[in-house]
Formats: C-alpha cells, structure tokens, sequence
C-alpha cells in the first residue's frame, strides 16, 4: 500500500499511520519525526528545519522533497508506506507524483483526517502539557494550524480530483478510527477493481 495521510495538527495522523503501516507490513514516515531527530542530532538539515519549526512555519519545499525522496529510495519503501506530514504543499504533492510515475508505482489513497476546531483545540493544549513539544505554544499552535489551512488544505482537492481521496472521521477511540479507515481502503479496493 502506497499512502499519504491528510490533516490538521493533532488529528492524530501520527498515531493512526504507524498502525496503518504496520497492518500493510510497510514502512512509516513522518517527516515531523525526522526533523525532530535531526534537530535532536544537531545536523545539518536539523540546523535549518529548527527555526521553522520553532516559528510553525513550513520548512522550503526543496529541503523537505529532498529529504523524502531520499527516504522513498530506501529498501523498505519497496513494501509500500503511509507517509505522515507530507505532503503539505501542492509542490511537495507534485514532487511526489512525478517521482512514483517514475517508478510506475502510484499512489493508492490519500487519507484525509477530519476534525472538529473544538476537538482538536483541545487536544493540542493536551499534547503540549504532556510532551513539552518546542512548537506546541498556544501561539504557535495558532499559526500551525492558519499554514494548514492555507498550504495544505488545497490538498484536499488535488487528491478528490485525481479520485484518490478517503474523508476519516477522525473523532473517536484509536482503535475505531482505525478501523474506519481500514473499512475505508477495502471499499475502496473493491469499487476499483
Ligand atoms: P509534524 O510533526 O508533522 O506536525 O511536523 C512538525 C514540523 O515539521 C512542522 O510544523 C514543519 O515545521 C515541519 N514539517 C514536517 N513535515 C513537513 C513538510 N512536509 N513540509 C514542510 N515542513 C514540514
């Protein structure tokens, strides 16, 4: 399975991709993730990510296309994968479609996680008390949230339009949002063959 996950912060895609991928026996990436192991590293490409990740920002496409290419090229990508914060631009979305044309390996759905505002408010406030994330400030989180809406929600309709899209109520226990989602991948397999 070849999949990207959609969504506000907060709306548990992170939590429900690494199921995700372990149910397809694929690899997981989410590119927060790599950042945050990289700025923990102090590398080079952790020293550049900080500053936008501290501010909420988006880090430049070309530094982060760079990066998950550079991951789809490793051997356990070959099983497939659920790709978890990217893509966040329509450039990034791009990239990645030219790239699995390429390879002749499309992708089979792009999970699109829906929220309410209210919930995931308060989730967030929850998230930052717990894990004293940098970029988990109540401002932050605010700016966070106004760059989905206007990078990353154009994506919605770039994946509707090429039929890839599956809405996920994302409102609910773990195991049921997965479930809901893995009900959703198999309708979609069947209505495809
Ligand atoms: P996340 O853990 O997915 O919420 O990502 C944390 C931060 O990493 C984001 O707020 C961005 O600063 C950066 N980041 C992660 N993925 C991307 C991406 N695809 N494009 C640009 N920045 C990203």
């Amino acid at each position: 399975m070849r999949i990207v996950v959609l969504g506000p912060p907060g709306a548990g895609k992170g939590t429900q991709a690494v199921r995700i991928a372990e149910h397809f026996s694929c690899a997981d990436i989410a590119t927060g993730d790599i950042f945050r192991a990289n700025v923990a590293e102090g590398s080079e490409l952790g020293r550049i990510a900080q500053e936008y990740m501290d501010r909420g920002d988006l880090v430049p496409d070309e530094v982060v296309i760079a990066m998950v290419m550079g991951r789809l090229a490793e051997p356990d990508c070959a099983a497939g994968f659920v790709l978890d914060g990217f893509p966040r631009t329509v450039a990034q979305a791009e990239a990645l479609d030219q790239r699995l044309a390429e390879l002749r390996t499309p992708l089979h759905a792009a999970l699109n996680f829906e929220i309410t505002e209210e919930e995931l408010l308060r989730r967030l406030v929850g998230r930052a008390a717990e894990l004293h994330r940098s970029d988990d400030s109540e401002q932050t989180i605010r700016h966070r949230l106004e760059v989905f809406a206007i990078k990353t929600r154009p994506l919605v309709d770039y994946y509707a339009r090429r039929g890839l899209l599956v809405n996920v109520d994302a409102i609910g226990p773990v195991e049921v949002v997965t479930k809901r989602i893995l009900d959703d991948l198999l309708d979609m397999n069947r209505s495809g063959e």
